[in-house]
């Protein structure tokens, strides 16, 4: 709890200074007393809002280790609140002038990790929706084409391809969660498969999609391409990946859209997202004309390349903030983060391999573990999983529970799993940099289940 105290304390100073620059900024407007209704209930409305948030996991501590959940970067934090004095729209120019330019930036420092200087890019309100522009252009270059995607893919490609009334279907995974090339290539050879999404992280297991092998099969059927990397994009930047996904984020920059969520990695808060197209000219399909918009310059709106209309200033401002702090590049601070949360996986990985009461997972490509525990049958498993995932919750350890195809789990000896039979199994996002040195500690209170 300390250290969450610790950095709002922080938080306000910082926050209090930096609002004292900003206010000199308008120090030209005549002085007036905005009108706060209700102003006086504040305080007691606000005291009754945190009684109620303490209804929730402490997803900010090292012993939350389930979802992907972890608080945003004080800098980013307090930016935003900075900007909230303003409000800034990033629709138009005319709604936020600077958080638009400061989007531009933190975009194209973003495009630049993937190794695209001339792209199209903007933020969006989450993965879902940037998923959602990706698919969207994929349908306008190749109506009713197919999009496909793996088994472990989002499960929001299918519903976003029913939004968008484009046919979907999944392709096989192996048995670490990638895309099975074979599955992919007779999906490919019946000819109507528009776009391929490779899945560079998946949710559940962090599993990282073949992307040179998917390339080659581009280069022989011709497909569009787009790269889910909501998760684990920023990996891009990671020294410490083994080669299968080393291999698959070094051609990154070859796909035709990818997708970031720097809500997910990049130490924001939620509502932003992130959607990269490599060739700009694909502005083409956003163009549209409105009689209540105001588009007073020439120059770029990013409303004119996006989706939504309306879109948080703050965002924009936070994740600029960020990346001015923690630029993004190998060896950088961020980096480093990325990677001590990878070690961190490692360690839980072989922590659970090692003991016999649990059955451990692929090994981890990015930061995400899973484990089931050991027991003759699949039915067994799942209902011990639940066991001590409550058991964990009542040690202060939050983990998060999976279910996953059943042949994930070799070591486990099921008697021939069905493709599709699924177990129940237990799952640790290691997110937060911290979990590296709480390992001990999240291994001590696993056992203490058992
Ligand atoms: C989280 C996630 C999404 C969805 O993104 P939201 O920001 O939650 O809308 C899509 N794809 C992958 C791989 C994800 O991990």
């Amino acid at each position: 709890m300390d250290s969450m105290i610790q950095s709002a304390t922080n938080d306000t100073e910082l926050l209090a200074e930096a609002l004292d620059r900003l206010k000199r900024e308008f120090a030209s407007l005549p002085g007036y007393t905005p009108e706060v209704p209700g102003e006086g209930r504040m305080a007691a409305v606000l005291a009754e809002a945190a009684l109620r948030l303490g209804d929730n996991f402490p997803y900010f501590h090292p012993l939350y280790a389930g979802q992907m959940l972890k608080p945003p970067h004080p800098v980013a934090r307090t930016a935003y609140a900075l900007a909230m004095n303003l409000n800034p729209n990033n629709h138009a120019l005319d709604g936020g002038r600077a958080s638009s330019h400061m989007e531009v930036e933190a975009v194209r420092e973003i495009a630049a990790m993937f190794g695209w200087s001339e792209f199209l890019g903007h933020l969006t309100s989450g993965g879902t929706f940037a998923n959602l522009e990706a698919l969207w252009v994929a349908g306008q270059m190749a109506p009713g084409k197919k999009i496909v995607a793996s088994e472990q893919a989002h499960y929001t490609h299918s519903r976003i391809s029913a939004v968008l009334r484009l046919p979907f279907a999944s392709v096989a995974t192996g048995d670490c969660g990638r895309m099975d090339l074979a599955a992919l290539e007779s999906a490919l050879a019946a000819g109507d498969v528009g776009t391929v999404v490779a899945t560079l992280g998946t949710t559940a297991l962090g599993a990282v999609d073949p992307l040179d092998g998917i390339l080659q099969l581009r280069a022989k059927y011709g497909f569009r391409l787009h790269v889910d990397a909501a998760y684990g994009g920023y990996f891009r930047l990671a020294s410490n990946l083994q080669a299968d996904a080393q291999r698959a984020f070094d051609r990154i920059g070859e796909a035709d859209s990818i997708v970031v969520d720097p809500h997910k990695h990049g130490l924001q808060p939620y509502g932003c997202g992130c959607i990269l197209f490599r060739d700009p000219s694909m502005g083409r399909w956003y163009k549209h004309d409105s009689p209540y918009t105001y588009f007073t310059s020439n120059q770029l709106h990013l409303g004119e390349i996006s989706l939504e209309c309306s879109r948080a200033g703050a965002s924009a401002v936070a994740l600029w903030a960020t990346q001015r702090l923690l630029p993004l590049v190998r060896g950088g601070e961020f980096a480093q983060g990325l990677e001590r949360s990878r070690e961190a996986a490692l360690c839980l990985h072989s922590i659970v391999a090692s003991d016999p009461h649990f059955v451990a997972g692929p090994p981890p490509e990015l930061d995400i573990v899973t484990w089931a525990v050991r027991a003759p049958a699949v039915a067994e498993s799942s209902n011990s999983a639940q066991q001590v995932f409550d058991r964990a919750a009542e040690r202060g350890l939050h983990l998060a529970l999976a279910h996953l195809p059943a042949r994930f789990f070799a070591g486990a000896h099921w008697p021939n799993p069905q493709h599709d039979s699924s177990v129940t199994c237990l799952r640790s996002v290691l997110m937060k940099p911290e979990h590296l040195t709480w390992i001990d500690e999240i291994a001590q209170r696993l056992r203490d289940t058992l």
